[in-house]
This record gives structure tokens, C-alpha cells and sequence, in this order.
């Protein structure tokens, strides 16, 4: 992650309201679900407090924890109970400046079609916003079963990383449950999560279509 100057600080905690905001219109985490995070210099992690609701967050709805998790700011709230998602990409993906976990209806549709731990992607053009050429293979997003204990579907999370090093598409799904991104600034995660909607609306929609 690049250093940020104060400002860019201030700038990005900024975005992460604004995005919420965004995200609660578009019905991605209604009932105060879903959690949104940005990594600051000195490996402080500023993430959205568990129980706010999303569609009205101010700078007091963020929490401060370090790389352990520890929280480091001094207000009477917990950190998103699924904070242990955040950690394991923090962890393992360096340049990761911002994680946003959704509940999306498209996201819980998609993950009944997985197989094998893997929703194949559909080669559509949208694949170049993650940087994958129009012509070659579409990848696959990895999925994870849910789990009453998010530590525990970060545990895989982090086995994952291990075993692939790095060369995955920025998200994982949790069957029935929601998709989580990253990306190096949070205008990048923004334009993840921006993507694998376009990209799983295009599968239900076809899905629909096909009548099945
Ligand atoms: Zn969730």
C-alpha cells in the first residue's frame, strides 16, 4: 500500500461513508448488514462499527483495529462481526487498501450454482475491469460455505491465499450469504463490487431466460 498524506486519510474514510451510503440504496446491505473497511498507514484498519446502519454512517460508526484485530479507538462499539474477513486479505494481499463485504440478492443467487468451491465467471467484456484480457479463460470466484463462526470461513480464506499466492480475482463468495472484495484504493473496491454485480445479474438474468 502506498503511504497516504492526511488529506488522502481523510479522503478515504470519506469514500467508505459515501460508498455504504451507496450500496445501502442499492439494497446491498439493508437491515445494517454488510461491513466496509480501509487500511491506513501504519497498518490501522478503520472499519465500519457492527449494528450501523448503513445508509446513515458518520466518521463516529468507524472503529479502529490493528493487523490482530485489537481494537485501537476508544469508542463503546464492536468492530463488524465479520472483521476476521477483513484481516485474512489484509494478511495476505499487500497492496489491499479497502475490503467491502455485500449482501447482494444476486450474490446468494449465484452461489446455489457453484461446484467444487468455484462459481465460473461468464467470459463477458466486464472481465477487463479486473484486468483479464477479452480473449482469454474466464476465471473462476471462489466460495466458501457459510458459517455461524466467520473465523472459521476466514480461516479457509486465508488457506486459500496460501495456496494460490496471490493470482485470484479480487472476491470470494459465501454460499448463501454475500460477496467480499478488495482492492488497492476504495474507488478500486467500489469498481470490484460494481463488476461481479454486473457479472452475476448477467447469470441470473440469462438463467431466467433459459427458464431455469
Ligand atoms: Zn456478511
Amino acid at each position: 500500500m502506498t503511504g497516504q498524506t492526511p488529506f488522502e486519510r481523510d479522503r478515504w474514510e470519506a469514500l467508505l461513508l459515501d460508498h455504504a451510503a451507496h450500496f445501502y440504496r442499492n439494497g446491498w446491505v439493508v437491515g445494517t448488514s454488510g461491513n466496509l473497511s480501509v487500511r491506513l498507514p501504519g497498518e490501522e484498519i478503520r472499519i465500519t462499527a457492527s449494528g450501523g446502519h448503513k445508509g446513515a454512517l458518520s466518521r463516529g460508526d468507524l472503529l479502529t483495529v490493528d493487523g490482530d484485530g485489537r481494537v485501537l479507538s476508544d469508542i463503546l462499539a464492536r468492530p463488524s462481526a465479520e472483521l476476521s474477513l477483513h484481516l485474512a486479505i489484509y494478511r495476505h494481499v499487500a497492496e489491499a487498501g479497502a475490503v467491502y463485504h455485500v449482501h447482494t440478492i444476486e450474490s446468494n443467487l449465484v452461489s446455489m450454482w457453484a461446484a467444487n468451491g468455484e462459481l465460473p465467471l461468464p467470459p463477458l467484456e466486464m472481465l477487463k475491469g479486473f484486468g483479464i484480457p477479452g480473449h482469454a479463460a474466464p476465471p473462476s470466484l471462489p466460495i466458501f460455505d457459510n458459517d455461524p463462526d466467520v473465523s472459521r470461513i476466514a480461516l479457509q480464506v486465508e488457506e486459500l491465499f496460501r495456496r494460490k499466492e496471490g493470482a485470484m480475482v479480487p472476491g470470494f463468495l459465501i454460499h448463501l450469504h454475500g460477496l467480499t472484495v478488495w482492492g488497492k484504493t476504495p474507488e478500486e473496491a467500489l469498481k470490484h463490487v460494481e463488476l461481479f454485480d454486473f457479472l452475476f445479474r448477467f447469470q441470473v438474468q440469462s438463467r431466467s431466460m433459459e427458464g431455469r
